[in-house]
Order: C-alpha cells, then sequence, then structure tokens
C-alpha cells in the first residue's frame, strides 16, 4: 500500500497550519465522505461538526448537489463569462435576488470569499469617484473582523494571528471598536441591550464619515474572531449611520449566509438591506470554489454608460460564473426551496443549544456558551469570575482537538473557544454524540476538580 500520508508530507503545504505540528499529529487521509461523516483510509469515522471549514451545509456527498454537478459536467463545464454567459448562472441569480434581503439585485463572480470582499471593495470606491466624491477613498471595519486573506481582504480583518505580521504591507483601515458581549464593557448583556458600544461606531463615521466609501461587517456573527455574537439592533443602527454619511453597508455573510444564524442570511434577523453583500462557502453547499458579491440598482446604475467614459467595472476572474458550480448553487436552491430543512434546523437549534448548556456550562472553566442558529461556541476561561483568558500559549483548544479527533470528532477550535458549527441537516444523536465527545476532551485537558 501507497503511503499517502509520507507523500503528503513531501509535498504539500497545508493552509493555516504550522508544518512541525504535523510530525506529531499527521495528515488525515479521508476517503470518502457521507453526510455529516468522512472517512478516512483505515475506515475511520470521523463527524464533520464544522463543516468542513464552515462550507458544507447540506452533508457531504449529497445525492441532489451530485446529480446536479454529473449531469452539468456532461453538457459544459466552463466558459468566458464576459460576453458569453449560461443558464445555470442566469438561473441561480433570479433565484437568489427573490431570497437575498430587499434591494440586492446585481450579481458579480469571483471564485473565492477574498476575492469577492476585494471586489466589493473595488466597487465601492469606484462608485464613489463616479458620483462626485472622490476623497471617500477609506475603508472601516470592526475591531477582530475576518474577511479573507488576500491583501486586501486582510486589510480590513482583524485578527492579529493572520495580518499582524503582514501590517506594513497592508492598507491603512479606520476601524471601529465593535461589540463584545461577554466581556461588555457597559455591564449589558446582548439579550437586551440597546447596543450602548454603538457610540464608538458614531465618533469614527463623525470623524471619518466622509473620507469613507464602505463600511464593512460580519453580520451578528464574527466568526474567526471567536464566533462572536451581537444583537440585530447593532446592524439596524449601522444602516441609519451609513446612510447618514453616505458610506456603504458592505455585509460579508461569506460564512453567515444560507441558514447558519437560523435565517436565510443574517441581515434578514435585522429586517435591513446592506448595500453590497458577499457570499461564498455555503453558496455551492461547499462543494465548488464561488463566490460573488450582490449590489443594488443605484449602485449598478453609476458603472453604466457609453464605453468611452470608463467607468465599467473593469474586474475578472478567469472562473467566474463557473457553470459547475453555479449548478452546485441551483442544487442547494432546489434543496432549501420548501423551507423544511431550515424549519428542522431551527427546531434542532434549541435542543443543540440546550444540551451543550446543560453539559458545558457546569464546568469550572467555561465562561460562556452562545449561539445563534446551529452555531455554537464554548469560550473556556482560566478563571469563570474575572473572564480570565488561558494563555494563548497553552494551546488550550488545539490540546482538546486532538483528544477529539482520536473519538472522530472534527472540532478545530478558535484559540480558547470550542465550537460546532455543523451542516443543516445534523441529527440529535449526532448532537448528543459530539458534545459528549467535546466534553470528554474537555475534560481530559482541563479536569473537573471536585
Ligand atoms: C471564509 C471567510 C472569508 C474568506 O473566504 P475564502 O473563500 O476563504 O477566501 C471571508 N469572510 C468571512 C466572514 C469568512 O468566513
Amino acid at each position: 500500500m501507497e503511503n499517502w500520508i509520507e507523500k503528503d508530507l513531501e509535498y504539500i503545504w497545508h493552509p493555516c497550519s504550522q508544518m512541525k505540528d504535523y510530525e506529531e499529529l499527521k495528515p488525515i487521509v479521508i476517503k470518502k465522505g457521507e453526510g455529516i461523516y468522512l472517512y478516512d483510509i483505515n475506515d475511520k469515522k470521523y463527524v464533520d461538526v464544522i463543516s468542513s471549514w464552515w462550507c458544507n451545509l447540506l452533508g457531504h456527498c449529497n445525492p441532489k448537489i451530485n446529480a446536479a454537478i454529473k449531469k452539468q459536467v456532461d453538457e459544459l463545464e466552463h466558459v468566458i463569462f464576459a460576453n458569453f454567459t449560461h443558464t445555470q448562472a442566469i438561473k441561480l441569480c433570479e433565484r437568489l435576488s427573490k431570497i437575498l434581503p430587499k434591494g440586492l439585485c446585481k450579481f458579480n463572480f469571483t471564485d473565492n470569499g477574498s476575492s469577492a470582499i476585494e471586489a466589493a471593495m473595488k466597487v465601492s470606491f469606484q462608485y464613489h469617484q463616479q458620483t462626485g466624491n472622490p476623497q471617500k477613498t477609506k475603508f472601516m471595519a470592526l475591531t477582530e473582523a475576518y474577511h479573507g486573506e488576500t491583501i486586501g481582504a486582510l486589510s480590513v480583518g482583524d485578527c492579529d494571528l493572520y495580518s499582524k505580521l503582514y501590517k506594513p504591507i497592508l492598507m491603512d483601515i479606520v476601524r471601529v471598536q465593535g461589540p463584545d458581549c461577554f466581556r461588555c464593557p457597559y455591564g449589558k448583556c446582548r439579550d437586551n441591550c440597546n447596543c450602548e458600544c454603538f457610540e464608538h461606531a458614531e465618533k469614527v463615521f463623525k470623524d471619518h464619515g466622509n473620507e469613507t466609501a464602505a463600511m464593512l461587517v460580519e453580520p451578528l456573527l464574527q466568526g474567526s474572531a471567536g464566533m462572536k455574537i451581537y444583537p440585530p439592533l447593532y446592524l439596524k443602527k449601522l444602516r441609519e449611520l451609513c446612510d447618514k454619511y453616505n458610506v456603504h453597508l458592505l455585509a460579508d455573510e461569506i460564512a453567515t449566509g444560507f441558514g447558519r444564524t437560523g435565517k436565510l442570511f443574517a441581515f434578514d434577523h435585522a429586517g435591513v438591506s446592506p448595500d453590497i453583500m458577499c457570499l461564498s462557502k455555503g453558496l455551492t453547499g461547499g462543494y465548488m470554489p464561488m463566490a460573488m458579491f450582490v449590489t443594488t440598482q443605484k449602485i449598478y446604475d453609476a458603472f453604466y454608460d457609453d464605453y468611452n467614459s470608463g467607468k465599467a467595472f473593469m474586474h475578472s476572474h478567469t472562473y467566474s460564473g463557473n457553470p459547475l458550480a453555479c449548478s452546485a448553487a441551483n442544487a442547494v436552491l432546489d434543496i432549501l426551496e420548501d423551507g423544511s430543512i431550515l424549519k428542522q434546523a431551527q427546531e434542532n437549534a434549541i435542543y443543540f443549544n440546550k444540551i451543550i448548556k446543560e453539559k458545558f456550562l457546569p464546568h469550572p472553566n467555561v465562561g460562556e456558551v452562545r449561539n445563534i442558529g446551529l452555531i455554537n461556541a464554548i469560550e473556556l476561561v482560566e478563571d469563570k469570575q474575572s473572564k480570565k483568558p488561558f494563555d494563548g500559549k497553552l494551546r488550550i483548544g488545539y490540546q482538546i482537538y486532538k483528544k477529539a479527533l482520536m473519538e472522530g470528532v472534527i472540532l478545530r477550535p478558535l484559540g480558547n473557544i470550542i465550537y460546532f458549527n455543523p451542516p443543516l441537516i445534523i441529527k440529535k444523536e449526532d448532537m448528543d454524540f459530539v458534545t459528549d465527545v467535546a466534553l470528554n476532551s474537555l475534560e481530559k485537558i482541563l479536569p473537573q476538580k471536585s
């Protein structure tokens, strides 16, 4: 038998990894996926409770999505998307326009989330250039934001782990102190506060609104920051503030779209629309690298003119609107269409959160259990009263991850935050299993003193 692990380590540089860690924890060679399970070459089963980096929406090897792609590949695998089009892309955009927050109706395709963010930033900048506001050259984003890894997307992000080293080559961003509901400086609670922390945004807009093209935001859930969750009221207030200063509200729904937060899109909780929305991850069910930004007629119109006006958006990606990816996305919408998956997920979300609270809250190192939709995060702290975090160098989350892997559960925590972000189709017995394994793994690393 070939030694796949040895060969992997010889050739492959894995993403977001210190490769030296792989000396001890070898890469796991996955052979097969089915529903929320993955199987390695030794037939060991793993529960993919993080949706393979938050993108798998409806299970691995979903029969309907598989069939759609197989059908499409025999018809058309790819075609240049400038001046050419195809029915899968057209159908997809028409269908999305009917379910997206109101006003979002013009679709621009890219092939990964970071690129969608950058295309959206460029379009916002260019809009202001072409509508008499050339001074609007800045972007605003929240503290601890995450918007991707390419230079522009990394600039708007604010997670030190990913961006600190690169600061000298990143853009200058106007930073808004964002909500921190677990350690709220106002002593409030996210369920019934008035977003007192919004005063930071007001001040920053007053100082910089006039020179800002767009404010980027991960609506309700700052994923990479450690699944930080904040109330919809914050988005409503942001909508008003952006209108006041003629700043585009740019929603990064790459992680939150397609039912992850209990509604189709996180902005649906707030009842307002952004000016530009970025989508990826769940868009193709986690099958194909595809992303897009979607925007309004108003923004689109600012680019629409005779060619020689120079107002066109001259941005492209080779794989823009890839037909295979569009066919997968259409299959996802077919599956979501009757609403039963989302309804089931909403019901299961209540159960999931209940058992997680019951199992984890009594543990002396669990500072908070927070949830939105099926996403649940457990923040581990050194001290429950003071909420003092563990020293990151202890790699508490990583140690728990390794224990859970042995038991067949993929947790991949963010620092000291263990989280579950499963495909929408997860069943109750799987919730019971993964929470038991996670708790056992936690107790192996942080035993409860009794
Ligand atoms: C994953 C993610 C991105 C980046 O998408 P990639 O496809 O990995 O480039 C951007 N924003 C958010 C909120 C994400 O979760």
